[in-house]
């Protein structure tokens, strides 16, 4: 068996992608996975040299690897700027210390970081809300409803023409399979979607690390001595994604690659049902006026669901 890094010789080998067949040391892993986030952002032509970028920035370690990473990248555009938006749902003993460790890593690198609250846009914290609601819809999901909401709301206020989001390759495979499971097709249609700027709808959303692996972006922050949230959210535990989370780790271990393939299959067959779905019809909220696909948006059904 090799004992060295296939990239540069070094002796002291710090990981082993197993579903490459590749070993790498400290310095050659951290520079492929910078090397696969450029890639990955050219590929799509995520960025342009004069965007004002808003990065979600929530303390975890995916949001500071990705800042840490772009802000790396950004030097070599000195016509673009770098935005850390936070967005505080309101979880009590958990979202503190994010905000806290968010704030710390923004200052270190001089990045100006604006910080948007469920509290602010709706009245509520996410805590608040989930005490209230009557239905089976779990905290997760009004969580992730009403953070897009804020998120797009946050581009906006901050005059950003990009959004930019620290999903991973699990996070987009498990989004992937949620649907599945819940008979989403349609939205499995919208994954890749991207609604231009110009039909004052949605900022475009960019995702530079969803080709990256989970445990990858971990040990990027973890090598690069990012001080990151480690505690997970107390609601994270009650929610399907994390079984499915759980499912796919077992189906990786056993078989290498196979988080990498269900990847490319969403990819091949969100391409296949765009064509088959047509375009995609902008209305306005009938309630609040927001971009939405249907009468009234899912942030004002969300919210109907827990006041009446
Ligand atoms: Fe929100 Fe669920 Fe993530 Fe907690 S685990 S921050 S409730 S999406
Ligand atoms: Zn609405």
């Amino acid at each position: 068996m090799k004992l060295h890094c296939d990239l540069c010789g070094n002796k002291s080998i710090f990981y082993n992608r197993t579903y490459e067949g590749v070993k790498f040391c400290k310095k050659c892993f951290k520079k492929n996975i910078k090397e696969k986030v450029r890639r990955n952002i050219s590929k799509h032509s995520m960025l342009s040299h004069d965007d004002r970028v808003a990065v979600g920035v929530s303390g975890g370690k995916d949001s500071l690897a990705l800042l840490s990473i772009l802000h790396k990248l950004s030097r070599k555009h000195p016509r673009s700027e770098l935005i850390a938006v936070t967005i505080d749902e309101g979880i009590k003993n958990y979202r503190e210390e994010a905000i806290k460790l968010a704030k710390e890593f923004c200052k270190e690198l001089g990045v100006e970081q604006f910080v948007f609250s469920f509290k602010e846009l709706f009245g509520k914290t996410l805590d608040e809300l989930v005490l209230e609601k009557k239905d089976e819809l779990s905290e997760c999901s009004y969580c992730g409803i009403l953070r897009r909401r804020v998120l797009d709301e946050a581009g906006k206020r901050v005059k950003a023409n990009k959004i930019v989001t620290a999903h991973n390759l699990d996070d987009e495979i498990q989004t992937f399979l949620l649907n599945v499971f819940h008979g989403g097709i349609e939205r499995i249609a919208r994954l890749n979607v991207q609604i231009p700027n110009g039909q004052n709808a949605f900022i475009r959303k960019i995702k530079p690390l969803s080709e990256v692996y989970e445990k990858e972006v971990a040990l990027y922050a973890y090598v690069s001595e990012l001080k990151f949230q480690t505690i997970p959210c107390p609601y994270a535990a009650n929610c399907l994604r994390n079984d499915i989370r759980s499912m796919l780790n077992q189906l990786e271990e056993k078989h290498p690659g196979a988080k990498y393939s269900c990847y490319r299959s969403k990819e091949r067959l969100t391409d296949v049902l765009k064509k088959h779905s047509g375009n995609l019809e902008i209305k306005n909220c009938r309630i609040c006026k927001s971009p939405s696909s249907s009468d009234i948006c899912e942030v004002c059904r969300t919210l109907c669901r827990v006041s009446t």
